[in-house]
This record gives C-alpha cells, sequence and structure tokens, in this order.
C-alpha cells in the first residue's frame, strides 16, 4: 500500500489545492494532507477550523476516486511527520516559476535529511493555476467575490472572518 503526504498550510483550503488532491489521490491508496500548525506564517484561520474546511472538501474526492484520505496537523519537521505517517512520497504543487526556486531548495535539503521520500510535484488545471490562498485572503478582505476560487464553504468562512474582524 502506497501512501502520500500532501502538506501545506491550507489558510484556507483553496479550489487549487483540491485539484493538486485530486491528482494526487490517482497515484496513492492512502493520501494523508497535512496542515501545517503555524509555521512563522501567522495564519488567518487556526489550525481546528483549517482542518475542518480540508476534511469538508476531501470526502467527496475520497469518495470519487477511492482513496483513503486522512486530513491531520503537524508540527514537526516534514520529512520526519512523513516517516511517521508512512509516506514514501511527499506531494507538491508548483505554479508557474515562484514556488519553484523554494521548492528546488526544499528537495535538496530533504534529501538530505531521509533517503527513503522522493518529493512529486504537480501543476493544476489551468483554470486553477494562479490561485493562492494569499490573494484570496486579500480579495475577501476586501469584500471581493471569492467563488471562483474557493469551495462555497470556505468562501462563507472567510466572509465570517472579516464581519468578526
Ligand atoms: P505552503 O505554506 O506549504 O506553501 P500552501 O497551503 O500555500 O502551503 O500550499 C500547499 C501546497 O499546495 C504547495 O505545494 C503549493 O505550491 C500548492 N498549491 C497551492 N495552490 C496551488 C495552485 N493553485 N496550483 C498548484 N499548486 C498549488
Amino acid at each position: 500500500m502506497r501512501t502520500g503526504l500532501y502538506p501545506g498550510t491550507f489558510d484556507p483550503i483553496t479550489l487549487g489545492h483540491d485539484d493538486i488532491i485530486r491528482r494526487g489521490a490517482k497515484l496513492v491508496d492512502r493520501l494523508v494532507i497535512g496542515v501545517a500548525i503555524n509555521r512563522d506564517k501567522g495564519p488567518l484561520f487556526p489550525v481546528e477550523e483549517r482542518i475542518a474546511l480540508v476534511e469538508a472538501e476531501v470526502a467527496g474526492i475520497a469518495a470519487d476516486t477511492g482513496t483513503t484520505i486522512e486530513v491531520r496537523a503537524f508540527d514537526n519537521l516534514l520529512v520526519q511527520f512523513a516517516e511517521e505517517v508512512g509516506a514514501s512520497i511527499i506531494i507538491r504543487g508548483l505554479r508557474a516559476v515562484a514556488d519553484f526556486e523554494y521548492e528546488f531548495q526544499m528537495v535538496g535539503m530533504n534529501r538530505t535529511l531521509s533517503e527513503n521520500i522522493e518529493m512529486v510535484f504537480l501543476m493544476a488545471g489551468a483554470q486553477y493555476q494562479p490561485i493562492a490562498s494569499k490573494l484570496v485572503k486579500e480579495i475577501a478582505r476586501m469584500g471581493g467575490d471569492v467563488s471562483k476560487f474557493v469551495s462555497p464553504e470556505v468562501a462563507a468562512a472567510l466572509k465570517r472572518r472579516f464581519a468578526e474582524a
């Protein structure tokens, strides 16, 4: 049984993430989505809410693909977490050139830390490639329409969040 790990901040999950999850689910029998608790990013949503939003979204993907999908928070080193969940591949999404430099470094460093895990990079479908959580949050903060970029549940969560603020 092949397990893959798709790690990220998912603050919040977008249709770009969904597309990568759908593609990644075809490559493995079990997909663990690792929601990074914090890092230095100062996330808009607490980890419990980010996880709940991811869980709501992946239920349909698990049903469609037959892949077991688990969503878990993590706060340790990526390769350690990958070993903990028994993953042999780490899946990351690539957007244009912006992600490349960082991911290139990550591969090099993770390889030094663990020989047993391969990193796999997937590209989203053309219409999802420009979507980034950061821009979605900026649009929502200013009252713009994010319905083309996130699910209705996430759009509602963003609305609530900024109404509270
Ligand atoms: P991180 O802080 O780890 O970059 P993100 O939640 O921003 O967390 O992204 C998680 C992963 O999903 C990353 O590999 C990122 O490149 C990928 N990703 C996010 N949005 C897209 C998209 N629109 N197309 C392809 N990959 C994406």
